[in-house]
């Protein structure tokens, strides 16, 4: 990736593949202003666009947007009048310390043959495609054996040593004996797991004190495993935690104000993190209209993530595991049922999952193809995704007050969402990440 400044007069600050860093002290200036001209400006709250838009920029923050206005003298001007402007993207369920993991040797090879340091440097790799694709905040769902290393990397971009997006980090997460991977070895052998193994309400409860005391913003538990389609067409599952042990996480972590991410795929899973009050489903493929509707009640949200499970399932069905393509047409038809229901949905994609070459803003198409507008996906992925994180009032749109998180694109994404695959703007916080060709 190359930086070519599009602007007047402009700070061109560092770039990515370069791995400059920038001195913080040198470009965040409190109160330097800048101006970005948009040809046209997003507004997810509507979905309406504004055009001929001057962003002012303020230190980190944005101080005011104003159609058809005259930049301040001597104010640094970002000329994209001929690009689309929208709030910097969010992806609410990543894996910065995984790298793709279709089959199990995979998934082994990198617990079991990379160290935790290894991982973490590679990591550092993967925060700076996220801000180079445009997702300016991420939420990072547990490490994959990686210990605390996202803490750690959240840390690191916080106090300006790597280029990253903001992060809301889950840490270890949890599941059950026997449930997750690494799994299959000799008894006799002692191996890693990609979860912290909980078992039972009271180790469960002291889990999430201690993860959240290494500094776990989220909580991530795995309620489900082993799925099957029935013979009427409904996604089974083997529930991990029984619901005594998801109430016990859901309470212990809420009590502490934080909240829940629960992987649930299928029936049971999706039933009892519903029932136990968690804060967002995960992938979710399969969910009854019954758990929908307490969903939308409760305003729990769908974090869908679409594109990987047909990334994945063609090499899991070639490893015999067929239920992988089954589950992509039962995905879009509970997709399609929660849109009407009227839950909350979030923008997620479980990138590290699949390779972080691949740009996650893959999944907005499928998320029009399976009957959202282009303006409810980004919708999903800027002001949802805000709330699910409780950063509304920081990101999620350009407005007054908030963090100068902005991207820009050429072409327009309400009229073909899949260009949202070509940001080639982005600002964080008033820093210029990636700059437009002129
Ligand atoms: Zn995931």
């Amino acid at each position: 990736m190359r930086i070519a400044s599009v602007v007047a007069v402009l700070v061109v600050l560092g770039s990515l593949a370069g791995g400059q860093n920038k001195d913080k002290e040198q470009n965040q200036t409190p109160g330097r202003v800048q101006v970005i001209r948009c040809g046209a400006l997003i507004q997810p709250a509507d979905g309406t666009v504004r055009r001929n838009v001057l962003v002012m920029v303020e230190g980190e923050r944005i101080r005011d947007v104003v159609e058809r206005g005259t930049p301040p003298s001597g104010a640094a001007v970002i000329d994209l009048s001929d690009h689309t402007c929208l709030p910097g993207l969010i992806d609410t369920h990543t894996h910065v310390l995984l790298q793709g993991d279709i089959t199990a040797a995979d998934y082994d090879e990198q617990l079991l043959k990379q160290s935790v340091a290894y991982r973490a440097i590679v990591a550092t790799r993967s925060v700076r495609r996220a801000l180079d694709y445009g997702f300016t905040t991420i939420r990072d769902l547990e490490t994959e054996g990686a210990g605390y290393a996202d803490v750690d990397l959240k840390k690191a971009i916080n106090n300006g040593i790597v280029p990253g997006p903001r992060m809301k980090v889950a840490s270890r997460a949890m599941d059950v004996t026997g449930a997750y991977p690494l799994l299959g070895y000799a008894p006799e052998v002692p191996v890693p797991h990609g979860v912290q193994v909980v078992d039972g309400p009271d180790n469960a409860r002291k889990a999430v004190r201690e993860q959240i005391s290494f500094g776990a913003d989220w909580i991530k538990l795995y309620s489900d495993r082993s799925y099957f389609v029935r013979p009427d067409g409904v996604l089974d599952d083997i529930p991990t935690f029984t619901i005594d042990e998801l109430r016990a996480i859901v309470d212990e972590a809420h009590r502490q104000h934080h909240k829940v991410a629960s992987h649930a795929m299928a029936l049971n899973g999706v039933h009892n993190s519903v029932e136990a009050g968690v804060d967002s489903i995960e992938h979710g493929n399969y969910i009854t209209d019954a758990d929908l509707k307490s969903m939308a009640e409760k305003g729990i949200y769908y974090v869908p993530t679409i594109y990987v499970g047909e990334y994945v399932a063609q090499g899991r069905a070639a490893a015999g595991a067929k239920v992988w393509l089954e589950m992509i047409k039962i995905h879009e038809d509970t997709f399609r049922r929660a849109l009407k229901a009227g839950v909350k949905i979030a923008f997620g994609t479980d990138v590290g999952g699949f390779d972080w070459g691949i740009d996650p803003a893959v999944e907005f198409p499928y998320m029009v193809k399976y009957g959202m507008t282009p303006a409810q996906a980004i919708r999903s992925a800027t002001l949802n995704a805000a709330e699910l994180l409780g950063m509304q009032n920081d990101v999620g749109s350009i407005a007054p007050g908030k963090y100068a998180d902005l991207v820009a694109v050429k072409g327009d994404p309400l009229a073909d969402i899949s260009v949202l695959q070509k940001i080639d703007f982005v600002m964080k916080g008033g820093e210029i990440y990636k700059s437009a060709p002129r």
